[in-house]
């Protein structure tokens, strides 16, 4: 990093340190170490078995895909793939832990090292891991205000965790933002978890201290829990400014665990920390060693998708994006296919960049869907982009005729859904109208083909000239303004349908 980059950096000037723990609850059908269901919201209680509820002689038995999917993440992740890890025990008493016992990994854990990358800005910023290791999710309370009573729901207990455990490498808030948004991009998209941060499925512990640059670390607090990309930002950036002042203040910091309450933007002490020896961890004796084949590993390896990362370079690279495009369209698996069949159906791989990350986003973040869920597929996304670079319509013109399709696609009076996809069928009404031709036929409805007849262009540019005199010498008086509002006029005149590059060349021509 440069010097200038690190001095920027420094708040009040104290270097601050984060590392991050992160629980990422991993999509299996079924619970860790039983056969219960995973699945969020059922009734408390009903989706816990003998061995959730820790009743006497059970015992756990491993599931394989749960250890699957923390293959997956360490081939993701460049990390190496323990070919034995073992479980232990992490003794603590809580209400929601009835076996009085949480089972983890601790010394030898199933995935060591590797890193996550991403760009901050145009500055490539890599965060070591130190780990990630399976282990149980714990139950919940439940405090029921109006009856003065709280039950325990055992429905969490047992659902699979891969802890994700950082080096203390990031340096400041917007870096954990970022490294956070990267991690939840890379679950999501190996499928090896469903990201949802207000089920609980992807949280974050952040540990936060602040040093004097070039002095050791400092003593760190644990924000616990943070579940939103917005808190956890607030919530460092006051537990920065709470911990220097402490220090200028003369008071050193206990290390300590600590909550963000979003209503009054504070972060506060929940309990000091305990050590890694109050847990008195030992090796669980119901569970055998995990023994990872490496055949299995090469394996899953096989079945790995091209990731973001590779993917973001690889647009850059074969289209010709820009950093920025290939980042932003990589957010989504759905979203980067989305973008290639549109960029290979039309041949204009930056107009389609443009398109999907603005009027395609902002219709479906103004209707609160995702990929997923857009009206209007990626080959009819290409065949209107054809339109306006062969001339036949305006790029303002488009987008009316995008809203038309994209309502249409809801109705399935169109058939622009994806629903219709497949077979490019009009279903419902009997006909077949490919992606061109539902394009072409909203265009002719709508009338909105641009002029392209230049006598027609030449006339409407004579009669706008005589109308607007005192524009005509503005311009030939020096004045470059007065030439875009012939414009303007010249495209209202044709009721937007001019070709607005024809409609300069002619103007241009004709002022002489
Ligand atoms: P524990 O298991 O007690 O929580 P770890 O040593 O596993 O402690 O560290 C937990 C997290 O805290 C890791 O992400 C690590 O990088 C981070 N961390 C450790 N020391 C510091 C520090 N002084 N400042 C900030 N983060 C730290
Ligand atoms: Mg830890």
């Amino acid at each position: 990093m440069s010097e200038k980059k690190q001095a920027s950096l420094l708040v009040q000037g104290y270097e601050v340190v984060i590392g991050f723990e992160t629980h990422a609850q991993l999509a299996t059908q079924s619970k860790i170490f039983s056969r219960a269901p995973t699945a969020f919201g059922a009734e408390p209680n009903t989706q816990a078995c003998a061995v959730d509820l820790a009743l006497p002689g059970t015992l756990p038995v491993m599931n394989r895909s749960a250890v699957e999917l923390a293959i997956r993440l360490g081939l993701a992740l460049g990390s190496h793939i323990a070919e034995q890890s073992v479980f232990a025990r992490k003794n603590y008493f809580y209400p929601d832990l009835p076996k009085g016992y949480q089972i983890s990994q601790f010394e030898i854990p199933v995935v060591q090292g590797g890193e996550v990358s991403f760009f901050l800005g145009d500055e490539k910023k890599t965060v070591r891991l130190v780990r990630a290791h399976l282990e149980e999710d714990a139950g919940k309370s439940l405090h029921e205000d109006f009856i003065g009573q709280s039950g325990i729901d055992l429905n969490r207990a047992g659902t699979p965790l891969l802890e994700i455990v950082t080096e203390p490498d990031i340096r400041s808030s917007a870096e954990a933002v970022a490294y956070a948004k990267e991690l939840h991009k890379i679950v999501t998209w190996i499928g090896i978890c469903d990201g949802n941060m207000q089920e609980g499925s992807f949280r974050c512990d952040a540990n936060v201290s602040v040093r004097k640059p070039g002095a050791p670390l400092g003593t760190r607090r644990e924000i616990k829990n943070l579940n939103s990309f917005k808190f956890m930002q607030q919530a460092i950036d006051y537990e920065v400014r709470w911990q220097i002042e402490q220090i200028e203040d003369g008071h050193a910091i206990q290390q300590a665990t600590v909550l963000f309450d979003p209503d009054t933007g504070e972060t506060r002490a929940m309990r000091t920390k305990e050590d890694a020896a109050d847990y008195r961890y030992f090796p669980d004796p119901d569970l055998p060693p995990l023994v990872i084949a490496r055949s299995w590993v090469d394996e899953v390896k096989a079945g790995m998708p091209e990731l973001p990362r590779q993917m973001a370079e690889r647009l850059v690279a074969e289209y010709g994006l820009p950093e920025y495009d290939a980042t932003t369209l990589t957010q989504s698996p759905a979203m980067a296919a989305y973008f290639e069949t549109a960029a290979q159906g039309s041949g204009q791989a930056k107009m389609a960049s443009n398109w999907i990350m603005g009027e395609v986003s902002r219709r479906l973040n103004a209707e609160e869907k995702d990929m997923a869920q857009v009206p209007v597929s990626a080959d009819t996304l290409a065949a209107l982009l054809k339109r306006i670079a062969d001339g036949t319509i305006s790029n303002n013109a488009a987008k009316q005729v995008m809203d038309e399709l994209w309502s249409g696609g809801q109705s399935g009076s169109l058939g622009g859904g994806v629903a219709h996809d497949a077979t490019g069928d009009l279903v419902g009404q009997g006909a077949v109208l490919s992606a061109a031709a539902r394009v072409d036929s909203v265009i002719e409805a709508k009338g909105l083909k641009q002029m392209n007849d230049a006598g027609a262009l030449e006339k409407i540019v004579d009669e706008v000239m005589a109308a607007n005199a005192e524009n005509v010498a503005q311009f030939r008086a020096g004045k470059e303004k007065a030439f875009n509002a012939l414009v303007g006029q010249v495209m209202k005149a044709s009721k937007g349908k001019a070709n607005p590059q024809q409609v300069n060349d002619v103007l241009r021509q004709k002022l002489g």
